[in-house]
């Protein structure tokens, strides 16, 4: 084992991912670490970089197919309460980036702060969301982030904001190593309101999911406009199963994996999908879907 003096009490080795993806399969990991405290990450990160043992940063699993036997990294978990908490300043509200987005949006619809209300309904945490800039056709997690706070890969703790955050469709500027935690610049409204807007949203982005979430995976993105899903209709693959593997009846875009499933299936029916829709229609399309 590598050297991880004085972190043994959060560091474990050859530790199963599969629990902690939305496929719920897939390979282990070489190394993987839940710190309880922002000092235990850096220690963590700087051991890491002098051993040279790659960093990759687990959020709710989401939008990660871990496709690898063995995932050769340390896989960082920010699953303690030091990585969840949620302040509030004015029309302001800071999240730390392992707090899930449900609780950033019901801490704003609480607080009677409004615009983040389009997210409800997408699966994962704060830091994962601005990450991918999370969103739907209409709007975006970027839109309302005021800054974000980043561990860089040398261990120095920064804040991005202003021309150093980009965000565009499905991407965003934040390379850095670790996301720490994003501050959103919200508008005053009633609480109710906003409220009743996210409950609505909610049910909205719920009609255009599979119902049950685990076992299933988001698979490309949209291309110039055009949906992945009616890329993948027009390409004639509604009803296509392969092993295990099959797309949802109503969310084409949606992979489902049988219970027992391997991650082998998934993987062999995703590269089955982008190449006959390539044959198709020309479009090549993109995964949304980080495979590791
Ligand atoms: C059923 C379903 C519905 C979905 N609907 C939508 C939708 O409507 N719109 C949409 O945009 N997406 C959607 N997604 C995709 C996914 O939910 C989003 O991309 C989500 O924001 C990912 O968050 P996560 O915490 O699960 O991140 P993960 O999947 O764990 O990670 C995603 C990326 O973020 C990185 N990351 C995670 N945490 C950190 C951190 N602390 N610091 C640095 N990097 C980090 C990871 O390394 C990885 O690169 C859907 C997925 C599913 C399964």
């Amino acid at each position: 084992m590598a050297d991880f003096s004085g972190l043994e009490h959060i560091v474990r080795e050859n530790e199963p991912l599969s629990p902690y993806g939305w496929l719920r399969t897939g390979g282990v990991a070489r190394y993987f670490s839940e710190p309880t405290t922002e000092e235990e990450l850096v220690t963590l990160v700087m051991l890491c970089k002098a051993q040279g043992i790659t960093v990759k940063l687990l959020g709710s699993g989401s939008n990660i197919l871990v496709a690898s036997e063995i995932v050769d990294a340390m896989i960082v978990h920010l699953s303690a309460a030091a990585f969840s908490e949620i302040t509030v300043t004015d029309n302001y509200v800071t999240a730390k980036g392992g707090a899930k987005l449900v609780q950033l949006l019901s801490t704003a619809a609480r607080e009677g702060l409004s615009g983040l209300e389009s997210l409800a309904g997408i699966p994962g945490t704060v830091a994962g969301a601005l990450k991918t800039n999370a969103g739907t056709h209409n709007d975006d997690i970027g839109q309302w982030t005021q800054a974000v706070k980043v561990l860089t890969r040398e261990g120095e703790v920064a804040v991005r904001e202003g021309d150093e955050l980009r965000f565009a469709y499905r991407e965003s500027s934040l390379n850095e190593l670790v996301i720490l935690e994003g501050t959103f610049a919200l508008k005053s409204m009633d609480p109710v309101e906003v409220t009743k807007r996210t409950q609505t949203q909610w049910i909205l982005t719920k009609t255009r999911q599979p119902r049950g979430g685990a076992g299933t995976i988001c698979m490309f993105r949209d291309h110039g406009g055009v949906t992945a899903e009616s890329l993948i209709e027009s390409a004639g693959l509604k009803g296509i199963e392969m092993g295990a593997a099959s797309l949802n009846d109503s969310c084409l875009n949606y992979l489902e994996l049988k219970e027992g499933g391997s991650v082998d299936n998934a993987v062999v029916l995703l590269k089955h999908v982008q190449a006959t829709v390539e044959a198709q229609t020309g479009v090549a399309l993109i995964r949304q879907v980080e495979v590791w």
